[in-house]
């Protein structure tokens, strides 16, 4: 799976993906991630790739032209499933949006800044606008990366069989059961009896009831669905 993301700060987006999960699927050719810098598509001689509003207010707004290069450009090149807008007022991220991109094969995404981009890049070339939660952050690369990450740890070969995305809260109807390493006491503290039983259906029963016990407490909304 390829993913464009198009943005005025790459410098944002070096570090989420060249470390663990993310840079291994990368290795074993599973996601390709390529970031694009929006100042190499301006086209006045200053680089610049916003400007003031119309209509007067506060903060600047990113100019269509470069985001039309860089999207026509990669549209030349391959065919895109989606052409998605990192926003506070878009659909807000959840698994089954998660589920439902990792069965397509090209991205591209879209970072804002400052005010937000032209809206005519909206109307004219995005698909699917994405937020990641009631709250508005400078810039859309994090959310981006919070979207590719969310993407690629189901695809297929990302995750080892041992951290299967398939265990994990909101796959299924519940929130995931608590987890316990070594050693098996500190200070006191043990770890479930059970765990240590090697007992698996007992292992596995205790784990979905302590899965239906924390979603009751902590999410009833889930189980109400
Ligand atoms: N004026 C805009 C916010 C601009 S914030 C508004 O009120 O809706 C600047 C950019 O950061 C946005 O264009 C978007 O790309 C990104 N961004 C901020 N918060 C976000 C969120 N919760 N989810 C996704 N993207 C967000």
């Amino acid at each position: 799976m390829r993913f464009d993301i198009i943005t005025v700060l790459p410098g944002l987006l070096e570090s989420p993906f060249a470390h663990s999960i993310l840079q291994r699927a990368q290795k074993k050719g599973l996601v390709e991630i390529y970031v694009h810098n929006l100042r190499d598509y301006a086209t006045n001689k200053h680089k610049s790739v916003d400007d003031y509003p119309y209509g007067g207010g506060s903060g600047m707004v990113m100019q269509i032209e470069p985001f039309a290069a860089c999207i026509e450009k990669l549209q030349r090149e391959r065919n895109y499933d989606e052409v998605i807008f990192m926003s506070p007022d878009g659909e807000r991220l959840n698994q089954t949006i998660a589920n439902g991109l990792a069965l397509h094969e090209n991205l591209i995404i879209l970072c804002g800044h400052y005010k937000g981009i032209d809206q005519r890049i909206r109307d004219l070339y995005v698909t699917k606008e994405i937020s990641i939660g009631d709250y508005v952050l400078s810039g859309g690369e994090l959310p981006a990366a919070v979207l590719v990450d969310a993407i690629a740890r189901l695809i297929p070969g990302v995750l080892s069989d041992e951290t299967s995305a398939l265990s994990d809260s909101f796959q299924g109807e519940l929130l995931d059961a608590p987890v316990y390493t070594r050693p098996a006491e500190w200070r006191g503290h043990k770890v479930p009896d059970i765990l240590l039983s090697g007992n698996q259906s007992l292992i596995d029963n205790w784990r979905y009831e302590q899965s239906l016990a924390r979603t009751r407490e902590r999410r009833p909304d889930l189980l109400d669905e």
